[in-house]
Parts: structure tokens; sequence; C-alpha cells
């Protein structure tokens, strides 16, 4: 759905970072990420591409392959895609849906027939049947790599993301329109206690985890955090990496969660600068859960 809300990135200058493996964590070399040897698990563990296919005008569907079999996420279009896979020579193997908005779902029933895919997405959705429907804390596997069902509701009631905490190239998120980088997602459905709780399980994932969101927002939601804490010298920094990101067609994401926790003011709730500047908005403000509100409020009505 367009309008959704900001996405996030990785910064690969964050002078404000001095340590080298503090640095490592944060940077994301793009578009199309293979394995760096050194993660590469020995011997019969396949090696895996993550690709952000952009559709519509600011969507990503992100792809993992394996050279053979591909994983899609969230297409809201086939085309695209169905182009992708065959300059490739991939196969479709199993479609992820994280909630039901059509630029999430629209391309599911073409690319089902056209390919025969697998298709797997959240229990308590409306959703392009038949598909396997799951729930937070069940488990799946796709492409042999491991994926945990985490419950996200806020954009939408029964909102699910897909974390593979042992995927090849390290920790893996498909959070749709839930965490984008440096913002989240509109409250269509949820409450800010429903989508502060859900941020806060997907900021409690490991540092290096790649964050892979569905809209380029990030650019627009950088300008809104920048407004909400000028002073924080990585998200400045940020901010400029992903200006030169866009300025060359470049995605800004997959972002990092270690990242996410220091720009992201819908992250940062507890912090004192963040605090004081929902406060301006709603001087009633006096808890993570009201902080989230207000910063939402402020969000949806800022240009
Ligand atoms: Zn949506
Ligand atoms: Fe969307």
């Amino acid at each position: 759905m367009a309008g959704e809300e900001s996405g996030g990135t990785t910064g690969p200058d964050h002078p404000a970072r001095p340590a080298p493996a503090a640095h490592r964590a944060l940077y994301t070399p793009h578009p199309r990420m293979a394995d760096s040897p050194s993660d590469r698990p020995p011997l019969a563990s396949p090696s895996m591409n993550l690709t952000p296919l952009p559709a519509f005008t600011d969507n990503y569907i992100w792809l993992l392959d394996d050279g053979q079999r591909t994983l899609a996420v969230d297409p809201g279009e086939a085309d695209g895609l169905l182009a992708w896979l065959q300059a490739r020579s991939l196969a479709l193997d199993t479609i992820l849906i994280t909630h039901h908005h059509a630029d999430h779902t629209g391309g599911v029933d073409a690319l089902r027939s056209a390919t025969g895919a697998r298709v797997i997405g959240p229990a308590f959705e409306p959703m392009p049947e038949p598909l396997q429907r799951v729930a937070g804390g069940e488990a799946l596997q796709a492409l042999g790599v491991d994926f945990e069902v985490i419950d996200v509701p806020g954009h939408t009631s029964g909102h699910i993301a897909y974390f593979a905490p042992r995927a090849p190239g390290g920790p893996l998120l498909f959070c749709g329109d839930t965490l984008f980088s440096a913002g989240c997602g509109r409250l269509f459905e949820g409450t800010p206690g429903q989508m502060h709780e859900s941020l806060q399980r997907l900021a409690a994932l490991p540092d290096e985890t790649r964050v892979c969101c569905t809209h380029e927002y990030t650019l627009a939601n950088l300008r809104f955090a920048l407004a909400v804490e000028p002073y924080n010298p990585d998200l400045q920094a940020h901010a400029r990496h992903c200006e030169t990101l866009r300025a060359a067609d470049q995605p800004t994401l997959p972002s990092r969660i270690a990242l996410e926790r220091a720009i992201n003011p819908f992250l940062r709730t507890t912090e004192p600068a963040v605090v004081q500047a929902a406060r301006t908005r709603d001087p009633a403000a006096n808890d993570p859960v009201a902080v989230l509100g207000a910063l939402r409020e402020w969000k949806n009505n800022f240009r």
C-alpha cells in the first residue's frame, strides 16, 4: 500500500562509529549480496543471494535464491518477478506474505499458477487461497533455511514477520510494513501499544540481522527522524550515506538491527531527546507507548 512509511538502510560511512567491528556490523554491500566467503558455512550449505526487486513506485519484492530455487517475499505484482526468474533460469519455490495489503499480495495468484510455488502467509488475515497459514512462534523451512514466524500487529492486525537466525550470510528478517529503516508502518488496524511491542520484538533480534523492509521510504523517514533528533550523529551520517545511494539509484536496504536501534525514532522511545521531541507534540507523552503514538501522529502529518 502506498504511503505506508519509511524504509531503512545501512551505512558504511559512520564516522561516529570508531570500532572496525561495529563499523562492519552496520555496513551492507549492495544491491545483490553474495555471501562473503568468511560468512559461508562449510561444505553442503548453499550460497545464497539476497536481492531487492523494485516493484510499483517504492516497493521491493525481496528474493532469496540458491542459484536454482527462489524464495519471494510479498510479491505485489507478478510480471517483473517472472521476467527476473526467467532471465536467470531460476524456479520460484516459495512465496512468503507478511500481511494482506494488495501491494504485498497482488502477484500471488499469477505467480502460483505460472510456477506452482508454495504460498505461506499470516494465519489471521484475508489471503489469496490456497496457502499455508502460519502464526507467531511457528517455524518453517524454505530453500533449506529455517525461519521463525514473529507476530507483529500494528500496521495490520495479523501482520507477521519472518526471521531466519542462521541464514547463509547472517540473520535475515523480512518485516513487511512493520519496521522500515528510520521509521515504521502506519497504524491502519492496530494501536500504538501493539506497534511498540512489535517493534521492540524486532529490535531485540541480533545486531547484525539484515532488515528487509518492503518499501524504499528511507529518505523521507530520515528527514522525519532528523526533525525528532537533529543532533544524533549516527542519524546525520546515515542520512548523508542514503542521499548518496538514492542519487545513484541504489537501494538503501537491507538495514541492520543495530543501525535501526541507533537511528530509528520509533525504536528509541525511551531516549531523552526523542521523549522531549514527542512531548512538544503531545505534552502527555509520558511512557514509551504514548511517545510512539505521538511520533506516529506527527509523522502522519510531516511534510
Ligand atoms: Zn501494508
Ligand atoms: Fe506496503
